[in-house]
């Protein structure tokens, strides 16, 4: 095999780094409390540029002051923003996930997104990305953990580690990478690989000083080997955060 051929397509090196990290980590599978779509929705739009701790913050404030979908879709937005406070950007989200459910009920004639099951990968995420304030990553962790469809959602870990890694170019945001790293994910590997790169990320690729003599990707990294090497000889680093 030549270092052109089928060992270094992009879905090779995605199937290696996938098993060194569960050669670390295992093989992770999400909660089962996300797996209800609309809610897994509204918790997807709430987790936005924020922590996960107030994410959760925010949906339960958001699920006790209005405690079923009805009420939430009917409430004005000012209570809604209110509610959400603590997860940031209250405003956006709050209309995201009115007009969204607004939306669900008019077309569809009730609060679900059943349909989406029966729907291609790519024309149920066309769908959810047509919402207000829903883009590719908010539609890939639903149509992933919500429908187990193979959807590859990038956050801005992944999106870090995967260029360090070289898999993406080092221009390409979150949407362009997800869809660019998607079609090559092994088939049943996308949840495990996503929880374990976010993992990866929040551990050990951290975006400054980042530990790569510990890091189980250090042999396939470009990134890594380059900042053992110039640490070894004493020299600044520098490199995507
Ligand atoms: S070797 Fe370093 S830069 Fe590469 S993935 Fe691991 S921690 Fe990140």
């Amino acid at each position: 095999m030549t270092a052109t051929g089928p060992r270094n397509t992009l879905a090779a090196r995605m199937r290696d780094v996938s098993r060194r990290l569960s050669r670390r980590f295992g093989s992770p599978h999400r909660s089962p409390h996300l797996t209800e779509p609309i809610r897994n929705l509204i918790l997807t739009i709430l987790s936005q540029n924020t922590t996960d701790a107030n994410r959760d913050r925010a949906y339960a404030s958001l699920a006790k002051r209005f405690p079923t979908l009805p009420l939430l879709a009917a409430a004005p937005p000012e209570d809604v923003e209110e509610a959400i406070r603590v997860g940031g950007l209250a405003r956006a989200k709050a209309k995201a996930i009115i007009s969204a459910l607004s939306r669900i009920r008019r077309e569809k004639g009730g609060y679900t997104l059943d349909f989406l099951s029966e729907m291609p990968l790519a024309e149920a995420r066309e769908y959810l990305t047509s919402f207000t304030g829903v883009g590719v990553k908010t539609a890939n962790v639903v149509l992933l953990f919500s429908f187990g469809k193979e959807a590859f959602p990038v956050d801005t870990h992944i999106l870090r580690v995967t260029k360090r890694l070289g898999l993406v170019p080092a221009p390409a945001d979150l949407s362009r990478a997800a869809l660019l790293l998607e079609p090559h994910v092994s088939p049943g590997e996308s949840m495990p690989f996503h929880l374990n790169l976010i993992r990866l990320g929040r551990e050990i690729c951290r975006p400054r000083n980042p530990m790569c003599p510990e890091c189980p990707l250090l042999p396939v990294c470009p990134e890594g080997k380059q900042r053992v090497r110039k640490q070894g000889a004493g020299m600044p680093i520098a490199g995507p955060r």
